[in-house]
């Protein structure tokens, strides 16, 4: 049985003070309310240190937004795996199509990046999800299915994250029967790359505007194993509103 898994990505926002409220908030509402599902915040790096502090204890993993797939070295600006695995984080994000995007990731070095993740002893999240033109061409499975076989390392745990590019950030989620589609779609293509025995077990979230109008429809699906939050986790009774539709 697959344990759900809410993660909320806080992207690029959170000075010191609202990052630390923030996580307080999260804090307190963990304290008194249980959910039935794995908690994961991923602050900005400046964040990190000082929310390990204020997790720790709390059932609330952290993890990083990124890594290089290097271990260290002259690599100006970038964070390495064990960096963030040092100061506590268990998972970290990796292909986001922001990064996909912005920084021009391809799959190759989204699997290095995953590689190196494990390596430190951290599970790699792992983005995937089509443009707006590959959905509308037909291509939404083929292009997810060639992301996945290029990203996915062979062996090690991972976490897959669907996030179609056109619902991130703009109020316009995938409906869940394209989830739904899309997900057992994603679970059949990983056990070609894995086997049945790691496709059953691995951990598929659905992201992509998601909020508590909508997280109770979409966590219900079969194959949605959890959430990867944008938005909707920068706000504490939000993001909790959406770990308890679990
Ligand atoms: P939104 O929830 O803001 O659409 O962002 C989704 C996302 O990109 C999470 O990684």
């Amino acid at each position: 049985m697959r344990r759900k898994l809410i993660a909320g990505n806080w992207k690029m926002n959170g000075l010191l003070a609202e990052g630390t409220a923030l996580a307080e908030a999260l804090v307190n509402l963990q304290a008194s309310n249980s959910v039935n599902c794995d908690l994961l915040i991923a602050p900005p790096a400046t964040l990190i240190s000082p929310l390990a502090t204020l997790l720790s204890g709390s059932g609330i993993a952290l993890g990083g937004q990124d890594c290089h797939c290097e271990p260290k070295g002259a690599h100006t600006g970038d964070i390495s795996a064990a960096m963030l695995a040092d100061l506590g984080c268990r998972f970290v994000i990796v292909g986001h199509s922001e990064r996909r995007n912005d920084h021009a990731e391809s799959n190759t070095v989204i699997r290095q990046k995953a590689r190196a993740a494990q390596a430190a002893g951290m599970t790699p999240v792992i983005c995937v999800g089509e443009s707006l033109e590959e959905r509308e061409a037909g291509q939404a499975e083929a292009c997810v299915a060639d992301q996945i076989r290029g990203s996915l390392p062979d062996d090690g745990e991972a976490v897959l994250a669907y996030e179609p590019v056109w619902a991130i950030g703009t109020g316009r989620s995938a409906t869940p029967e394209d989830v739904a589609r899309m997900h057992e779609a994603i679970r059949k293509v990983t056990g070609e790359v894995r086997g049945a025995d790691y496709a059953a077990r691995c951990r598929i979230l659905y992201g992509g505007s998601v909020k508590p109008a909508n997280a109770g429809e979409l966590l219900q699906l079969l194959d949605v194993d959890g959430a990867l939050v944008g938005g909707a986790s920068l706000v504490a009774e939000d993001f909790w509103a959406i770990a308890q539709a679990c």
